[in-house]
């Protein structure tokens, strides 16, 4: 048993409480013990909060985390103690579609990243009365100073990368670059709108300019994004706050963008993704505001087009992770623009900023 400092939260919409909690240190043969020096903040996390999504509460959320390897089960053969590593989130490694390199889009992610549990039932982490806490949320919990994770989730960083940035890399900078290189995999030259310039639309925006697009739009409400989004690669910004956002696409671009990433999830955001697209255009929905929304789609403007519903941006973790982090180094992903660093225990202003948009991509510094 370890002791460590993790954001509890025990209640619906409640506040996170830094509380000292104990996690059990005896591994299985696949599983790694990281002590987490930095974990982003995301607004999945925020979606737990409210209980739109599971697990239920008393829970250990947090699934951005970046650390160092403390110990390895006897099976593990990816990853030493003391090496510098990201949690992504988790996959089976079984199932057909994780067989055939499609590990987001495992046929068992929900279980695996929001059942709270690991595939037993089982939790390593307890509070301080003895209680178990759900954890285990996307392979990691990363709001805890100890995490255990299996050896799958677990990407080692760059020697000369900031371990305190990496974490963002393995949920919304690889959802949003992920959906554009993987997904819409755009040509040189092509149009693409992106709806959000919170982390997985900028980041997203990024990977266009990489692709090689043009012209790049960016919708949003908040101002402060937009110049962000103009300095990270778009060419063009759209007010969100504006009428027939699709419309006006359409007409700018003589006909309707070639592609277009819809990094928000609401049900008008999709809807507007689809109507800007022009005649063979592709649309990404890489988020999505939780169950129950949907969205109407005209069955007039689906002809010639298509859409994908994209679960962190379809990648190989292992491999794409690591793209992302020399893409970063070259200079062509500079995602530290998005990132504003708390402390720990300032977790509730990192929530309070994220909510406002005032800060793109909070990140927690245990
Ligand atoms: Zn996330
Ligand atoms: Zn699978």
């Amino acid at each position: 048993m370890v002791t460590t400092r993790a954001a509890v939260l025990r209640d619906r919409s409640g506040d996170f409480r830094i509380e000292e909690i104990s996690v059990a240190d005896e591994l299985r043969p696949d599983e790694v013990r990281v002590r987490i020096v930095a974990s982003g903040l995301c607004h999945t996390d925020l979606l737990v909060r409210d209980q739109v999504l599971p697990p239920a509460l008393p829970a250990v959320l947090g699934h951005e985390g970046s650390g160092i390897v403390e110990a390895v089960g006897v099976a593990v053969a990816t990853c030493a103690p003391g090496d510098r590593v990201v949690l992504a989130p988790l996959s089976c490694g079984r199932c057909r579609n994780c067989q055939s390199a499609h590990p987001m889009h495992c046929v068992y992610w929900g279980p695996l990243n929001l059942r709270g549990r690991r595939s037993d039932g089982s939790t390593v982490y307890r509070g301080a009365d003895g209680e178990e806490l759900n954890g285990h949320f996307f392979g990691q919990s990363s709001f805890s100073g100890q995490v255990v994770v299996p050896q799958r989730s677990v990407v080692k960083v760059r020697d000369d990368l900031d371990l305190t940035l990496a974490g963002p890399l393995g949920c919304g900078l690889q959802a949003g670059a992920g959906a554009v290189l993987n997904v819409l995999a755009p040509r040189p030259g092509a149009s693409i709108a992106v709806f959000g310039a919170g982390a997985v639309g900028l980041a997203g925006i990024m990977a266009a300019r990489i692709a090689g697009c043009d012209p790049v739009y960016a919708v949003d409400l908040h101002p402060g994004r937009l110049d962000l989004a103009l300095e990270l690669g778009a060419t063009h910004v759209v007010d969100a706050a504006e009428d027939d956002i699709a419309g006006q696409l359409v007409r700018a671009t003589g006909g309707g963008v070639d592609f277009a990433l819809d990094a928000v999830g609401l049900p008008q955001t999709a809807r507007s993704a689809v109507d800007a697209l022009t005649m063979a255009g592709a649309a990404a929905i890489a988020g999505s505001a939780g169950s129950g929304k949907d969205v109407s789609l005209g069955l007039t403007q689906l002809m010639g087009r298509s859409v994908h519903g994209v679960l962190e941006g379809d990648t190989v973790p292992a491999l794409f992770i690591p793209q992302l982090m020399d893409l970063h180094a070259a200079g062509r992903f500079p995602f530290e623009k998005l990132v504003r660093t708390y402390d720990f225990d300032d977790i509730a202003a990192a929530v309070k900023d994220s909510e406002s948009g005032e800060t793109v991509k909070p990140i927690l510094l245990h």
